[in-house]
């Protein structure tokens, strides 16, 4: 099909459409000094890569159109904090599932698809860079998916590679517990618990280039250090870490440590400009007295889910993992909330070890409970982190960076890696995995 349009008329016309999507440029009259903060979070396409709400849709038949009713993230709130792409967690609680980790990841993801499907005005479930942009453009929220704890994939490259088909965009190698071929800092110093020799065992090495492969971004948050450092060497594309602050400023054992964060920063592969750390905004991985504060209740709040746990055994009734939640939560929430100065100082602080073009958002709404920072209640308040990242000298352009360009510029080399990975004649990763080979 042909069309009528001249060449050079798309030549003319094509960068004053690109300008136009585009906040001023540096050499107008409007320099970023007088752009308000308002301004230039509406300018920001802003990218939070974690939030635990599909725990919500399938557990508490939670709908994003609904009132926040404790939560952190509705569609209200998204669109009052300019949120432009949310990746909702796909966490499926080790303990609990047991033996049905496919399963609950399944409901999970499919709960996530059904919110784009029954709110498609405002809602778009995308998978690429491109997706993102084109669900900002058409001001949707664009809605991706990453899986946090590798025991998800139950053993099995043919379920990862299911997950990449699902949707699924990110993968934390590990959550909270090791999962026989990843570490995680949850358990690292648990001697009862089998670890790896080297931080990824060989199957591990090969869940890590199979993601490569695929296309879908390695994610440290949570993996002991030394899987952290064997994850950056195997990975052929830059890695983030989709929800962890600085080890520098609150001594918790999933932030990452300056060495960590330089690290971060320098890895890649060759042509890469290096991942991202999505800062987690729990108080506890921020606030190192709120850290000490939460140990100091450990014993009472205890104590308390022992009593819970006994009551119900005596009334012949079962606890959930959210009424134990709550128990906990009473306990936390006497525990006075850290300032937002010190989320903003953690951004601060990796941005000044990793560079600027390794730093943005990883909240960790929905799944920390009130635990937040004063002020930060919601993703309606995602604009105060604009404001003070302005107060503190960032230029219009850095705090886009920060709010979202960064993970930008990651996933598509990450997109770009896997290209280059499918064209390498190099003999199928799962050849090597023993449920795969062929038994003769
Ligand atoms: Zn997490």
């Amino acid at each position: 099909m042909s069309t009528h349009i001249p060449v050079a008329f798309l030549l003319v016309a094509l960068p004053a459409f690109v300008w136009a999507q585009s906040p001023a440029p540096s050499n107008s009259k409007m320099t970023p000094k007088h752009q308000t903060a308002e301004a230039v979070h509406r300018s920001a396409l802003v990218i939070d890569t974690h939030a635990d709400t599909p725990q919500r849709f399938v557990d508490e038949h939670f709908d994003l159109a609904d009132p926040l009713r404790g939560g952190n993230l509705n569609l209200e709130s998204a669109r009052k904090g300019n949120l432009g792409a949310e990746f909702f967690s796909i966490w499926v609680e080790p303990v609990e599932y047991k033996g049905q980790y496919a399963h609950r990841t399944l409901e999970l993801i499919d709960a996530v698809k059904q919110q784009a499907a029954r709110h498609p005005g405002q809602i778009e479930f995308v998978t690429t860079p491109a997706g993102i942009e084109a669900a900002h453009r058409e001001h949707r929220l664009a809605a991706l998916m990453g899986i946090e704890g590798g025991h998800s994939i139950e053993n099995s490259i043919p379920l990862l590679r299911q997950y990449y088909t699902l949707g699924v965009r990110y993968m934390t190698l590990t959550w909270m517990n090791s999962n026989g071929w990843a570490d995680s800092s949850g358990d690292i110093d648990d001697k009862t618990i089998p670890h790896t020799e080297q931080g990824l065992s060989e199957f591990g090495k090969d869940v890590v280039y199979e993601m490569n492969r695929l296309g879908m971004m390695v994610d440290v948050s949570h993996v002991s250090d030394r899987t952290f450092y064997r994850a950056l060497n195997i990975s052929r594309a830059p890695v983030i870490a989709s929800h962890s602050s600085a080890r520098a400023l609150c001594d918790a054992p999933r932030n990452m440590s300056d060495d960590m964060l330089r690290a971060i920063a320098t890895y890649g592969g060759p042509n890469s400009k290096g991942g991202v750390v999505q800062v987690n905004f729990y108080s506890a991985f921020l606030s190192q007295s709120y850290r000490d504060a939460m140990k100091a209740v450990e014993p009472q709040a205890d104590k308390a889910v022992q009593e819970l746990k006994d009551k119900a055994k005596a009334d012949g009734k079962e606890v959930t993992p959210s009424d134990i939640e709550k128990v906990r939560r009473q306990f936390a929430d006497r525990i006075p909330r850290p300032p937002l100065s010190l989320l903003i100082d953690h951004i601060d602080h990796i941005a000044k070890v990793a560079g600027i073009d390794h730093v943005g958002l990883g909240s960790d709404f929905d799944g920390v409970g009130g635990q937040l920072p004063e002020g930060i209640d919601s993703a309606a308040d995602l604009p105060k982190i604009t404001a003070a990242l302005m107060a503190r000298g960032y230029s219009a352009d850095d705090c886009r960076k920060i709010l979202g360009g960064n993970l930008l510029r990651v996933f598509r080399e990450v997109e770009q890696v896997s290209k280059e990975l499918q064209a390498e004649s190099r003999p199928k990763i799962t050849d090597k995995q023993p449920f795969d080979k062929w038994q003769k």
